[in-house]
């Protein structure tokens, strides 16, 4: 595989960008080998500037569920910006996603539009202050929200991936009031609670966690984090930013049954532009300035073209529900797939998937949190994302983030997928 042209930029990169990247896991840093600098996409495609193409199995981090390059919400974006790139007022289409998004997930009642995930969970974190007026919250191992100081403690994605789950420059105070508790574990979770008596303003988690690879929540864990946080007056978060529209229609909590306080949102949301929301109950959401005293504010917030793009996406996955089925079975091809070739080659890896969200683990223990995660071998994966990468396959490039599969992935790109996987697996083995 020819990657000069990647190469080269690369190294101008470095020079005018820290690590040469706007984000870090892009570096491949974990992964070894040079990073691919992208010039274009379609459908099920990415090309790099050498011309080489790849299955994307990354999908810019979930916001391109209907795969790359898709003609509605190219059209909505091209009308919008011949409208204007930007007004800094009110405008109709806001109301009109904001209706969408609590028609399509009814817990939210009332939506604040952000430009960014990172951005939502903040504001929700502030807002779910505000509301009980006390400063702790309970966060989960491996669990990531974005890169605001609160989180970047025990953080999953790019911070567990670069070894830093505890960033420097994140006071010692911010710190004190994130308390950590494992995923899946709900004594650990009463056990802060009982030591925090009535201090605990929030408990925000990723439903389904993506960054520590896929993980998913045991039976009964996201009811029994519901009925701690209603015994004790604590605001329940769900950070769907990876989740929401992508495990269906009403994300995590539809396909769950649980309904959260707070809901935090990206990616998919704006299809493809900087998008993020949070919303929730009215009662919570109405402490939001101007309706409240919670101070939160945006120049490009709401912007009618990341707008238009967002509002074409809900307004086909609301309309195209049948989507979420094929994603799941794209998705548990590829699994049985992968399963069958570690029968064959007798390797005993984990394979955690649900929806259109699918890891698999370089250890033979269970996954269901950060330690298990961690059990994984990640010097293997580097070698595996390198040959997958080789026979034309782009996975995220770290054990601890999940693919995300695309509708353009169909049959036949699946069996690709599962080919390219087995002839690695099966060099590995014997290399
Ligand atoms: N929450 C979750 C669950 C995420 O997966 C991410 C990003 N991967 C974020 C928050 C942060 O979103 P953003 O990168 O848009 O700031």
């Amino acid at each position: 595989m020819k990657i000069e042209k990647s190469r080269a930029l690369f190294s101008e990169a470095q020079k005018y960008i820290p690590g040469g990247v706007n984000s870090p896991v892009r570096a491949f840093k974990a992964v070894g080998g040079d990073p691919l600098f992208i010039k274009s996409s379609k459908g099920a495609y990415m090309f790099d500037e050498d011309d080489n193409k790849y299955i994307d199995l990354i999908n810019s981090w979930g916001p391109m569920i209907l795969g790359h390059g898709h003609e509605g919400i190219a059209q909505a974006v091209r009308e919008a910006v011949d409208h204007s790139l930007s007004f800094g007022a009110p405008t109709r289409k806001e109301v009109e996603i904001a209706e969408l998004i609590t028609h399509m997930m009814p817990s939210v009642e009332k939506v604040r539009m952000v430009n960014s995930g990172t951005e939502a969970t903040m504001s929700a974190l502030r807002l779910a202050r505000g509301f009980t007026g006390r400063d702790k919250i309970i966060k989960f191992e491996g669990c990531y929200h974005g890169h605001g100081d609160s989180f970047l403690i025990a953080a999953g994605s790019g911070a567990a991936t670069m070894g830093i789950p505890n960033s420097p420059g994140v006071t010692k105070g911010t710190a004190q009031d994130t308390l950590t508790a494992p995923f899946n574990n709900l004594k650990a979770v009463q056990d802060l609670v009982d030591r925090n008596n009535g201090n605990i303003a929030a408990i925000i988690l990723e439903p389904v966690a993506g960054n520590m690879g896929c993980v998913l929540p045991q039976e009964g864990y996201l009811l029994g984090l519901r009925d701690i946080c209603d015994k004790n007056g604590i605001v329940l978060i769900f950070d769907e930013v990876m989740t929401g529209f992508r495990l269906s229609k009403g994300g995590a909590q539809e396909l769950f049954g649980v309904r959260p306080d707070l809901t935090t949102l990206g990616k998919i949301i704006g299809g493809g532009m900087p998008v993020g929301a949070y919303g929730g109950k009215a009662e919570i959401m109405d402490f939001v300035s101007p309706a409240g005293p919670v101070y939160q504010a945006g120049t490009l917030s709401g912007n009618p073209v990341a707008m238009s793009a967002g509002l074409a996406m809900l307004t086909y996955l609301n309309e195209h529900s049948e989507i979420y089925k094929s994603l799941q079975d794209t998705t548990s091809r590829i699994a049985a797939g992968y399963r069958l070739s570690l029968d064959k080659l007798d390797l005993k890896y984990t394979i955690n998937h649900i929806g259109s969200m699918i890891s698999m683990f370089f250890t033979d223990q269970p996954v269901f949190d950060f330690d298990s995660a961690k059990t994984s071998n990640t010097e293997l994966f580097g070698r595996y994302f390198r040959g997958m990468l080789e026979r034309g396959v782009y996975l995220p490039p770290s054990q601890f983030e999940t693919y995300f599969i695309s509708t353009a992935i169909d049959n036949s790109i699946a069996d690709e997928i599962i080919r390219a996987n087995h002839e690695v697996l099966e060099e590995l083995t014997v290399g």
